[in-house]
C-alpha cells in the first residue's frame, strides 16, 4: 500500500488511483442495479441506461458521436481490436501495415501476430526526440498498405506524434489510420473532429478510473471485423456482457479529467521545472529524454548516466518513491527500453533512463523532495 503520509507515487503513466467520486458512482452498479444490461426488466434497463449515458460522456470528451464508442476490457484489448479488426476486414485490399518502433507492446505484439498471419509490417523510425516523421510514412507507403498505426503520445518519454498530419495523409490515400491515445487521453485535449483517424484507443485506469475497462473509437467509415464473437452487445462490435460499474467509473473519470486538465497541466509543468532546476543547481549530470516542446506534461523521462536504472529505482523505492524505467510491462527485465533505444545510441544514457510520471495528488513539493533524493542517491553512490 502507498503510505499516504510520506510516500510519493510518480508512476501515473503505469496506473493511477481511483478517484473517490469515481468509486462512489460505481458502487450502485455492484450492489443495486446489477442486472444484465441486455435484460428487459427494470434492473437490466438501469444498467443499459447507465451505459448509454457513459457512452455519451466519453464520446463528448473526444468530440465523437456516442455510436462511435465501443467499450472494451482494457486499452490493450482496444488496440488489439483495432489492428486485428481492420487488418482482417481489409485483407482483400492488401496486407501491408505501417506502425512505429516506439509503440506500446499492445500494438507491437499484435503486429507481430499479424505478421505470423501473413501480413507485412513496416516499423517507422523516430528522431532523437522520439518523433515519427511524416516523410518516412510517405516513403514506406505502398499499393498494398491498408493500415497505419501511430500512437498519439508516447507512454515512456511523452513525445507527441504528428497524428493530424499522418491521419490526413492516410485519408488522402484511402488507408485506415489507428492511434493509441491511451497515454495522451486525459492529459491533453483530443478532438476527433479535427483529426481524421478511423480508430483511437483509450483506457480508464490511466485517468483515475478503474482497471479493466477501455474503449475504442471507431469512425464507422472503414471495414472492421470484431475480435470477440457471442452476443449482440456494442452493436455487434464487441460481444460479452458489459462491465457496467467499470464503464460508469470510466465515464466519471473522463469527465473529471477533462475538468481538471488545465489545472493539472500547469502543475505538472511546474513540477518538471522544479526538478530540473534542482538537478542543475546541484550540478548533477542528467539528460532529458523526449521532445523539448511537443510532450505530454505528466511524463518526465531523464537519464542520470552516473547510475544504472535498476539501482536508482531500488534506491528510490527504499525511500518510498515510486517511479519506473519506462513501460511497466517491460520493466523487471534488465533490457533497456525499446523506446529510449530507438532514440539514442549512447549506452550510458540507455542504461540509466528513469520515468517520473505525475498525477492528480502530486505537488511541486513532491517534485522537490524526489529531485533532492535523486541528488542524495547519486552523491552517496559516487
Ligand atoms: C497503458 C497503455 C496501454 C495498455 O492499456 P491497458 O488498459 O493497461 O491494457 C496501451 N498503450 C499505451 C500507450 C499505454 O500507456
Amino acid at each position: 500500500m502507498v503510505n499516504v503520509v510520506k510516500d510519493i507515487y510518480f508512476d501515473h503513466a503505469a496506473s493511477t488511483f481511483v478517484f473517490p467520486q469515481v468509486l462512489d458512482a460505481m458502487i450502485p452498479y455492484f450492489e443495486e442495479a446489477y442486472g444484465n444490461p441486455s435484460s428487459v426488466h427494470r434492473l437490466g434497463r438501469q444498467g443499459r441506461r447507465a451505459i448509454d449515458e457513459a457512452r455519451e460522456q466519453i464520446s463528448s470528451t473526444l468530440g465523437a458521436e456516442p455510436n462511435q464508442i465501443v467499450f472494451t476490457s482494457s486499452g490493450t484489448e482496444a488496440d488489439n481490436m483495432a489492428l486485428m479488426g481492420i487488418a482482417l476486414a481489409n485483407r482483400n485490399k492488401g496486407n501491408h501495415i505501417i506502425t512505429s518502433i516506439i509503440e506500446h507492446h499492445a500494438v507491437l505484439h499484435t503486429c507481430e501476430y499479424l505478421k505470423r498471419l501473413g501480413f507485412e509490417v513496416t516499423y517507422l523510425p523516430v528522431d532523437q526526440y522520439g518523433m515519427v516523421d511524416l516523410k518516412d510514412v510517405k516513403q514506406v507507403m505502398k499499393e498494398s498498405t491498408i493500415l497505419i498505426s501511430v500512437m498519439y503520445g508516447n507512454n515512456e518519454v511523452g513525445t507527441l506524434q504528428p497524428i493530424k498530419e499522418i491521419a490526413e495523409f492516410a485519408k488522402e490515400k484511402g488507408v485506415a489510420m489507428h492511434t493509441d491515445a491511451i497515454q495522451a487521453y486525459g492529459s491533453i485535449p483530443i478532438d476527433i473532429s479535427e483529426i481524421p483517424v478511423d480508430s483511437l484507443s483509450i483506457s480508464s485506469h490511466k485517468i483515475n478510473g478503474p482497471k479493466g475497462v477501455g474503449a475504442l473509437f471507431l469512425s464507422g467509415k472503414i471495414k472492421f471485423t470484431p475480435l470477440l464473437h457471442g452476443g449482440q452487445q456494442e452493436k455487434k462490435r464487441r460481444a460479452g456482457t458489459e462491465n457496467v460499474p467499470g464503464i460508469v467509473g470510466f465515464a466519471k473519470a473522463a469527465e473529471f479529467s477533462r475538468q481538471t486538465m488545465e489545472e493539472r497541466r500547469t502543475k505538472y509543468i511546474a513540477i518538471r521545472e522544479e526538478m530540473t532546476k534542482i538537478w542543475k543547481e546541484e550540478g548533477i549530470e542528467f539528460m532529458l529524454n523526449g521532445h523539448p516542446t511537443h510532450f505530454l506534461p505528466h511524463i518526465l523521462n531523464v537519464s542520470f548516466p552516473e547510475i544504472d536504472t535498476e539501482v536508482m529505482l531500488m534506491s528510490l523505492d527504499m525511500e518510498g518513491i515510486y517511479c519506473s524505467s519506462g513501460s511497466a510491462c517491460a520493466s523487471g527485465s534488465l533490457e533497456a527500453s525499446h523506446v529510449v533505444s530507438a532514440m539514442y545510441e549512447d549506452k550510458r544514457r540507455l542504461k540509466s533512463a528513469i520515468r517520473f510520471s505525475f498525477g492528480l495528488n502530486n505537488t511541486v513539493e513532491d517534485g522537490r523532495t524526489v529531485a533532492k533524493k535523486v541528488v542524495q542517491i547519486i552523491e552517496r553512490l559516487r
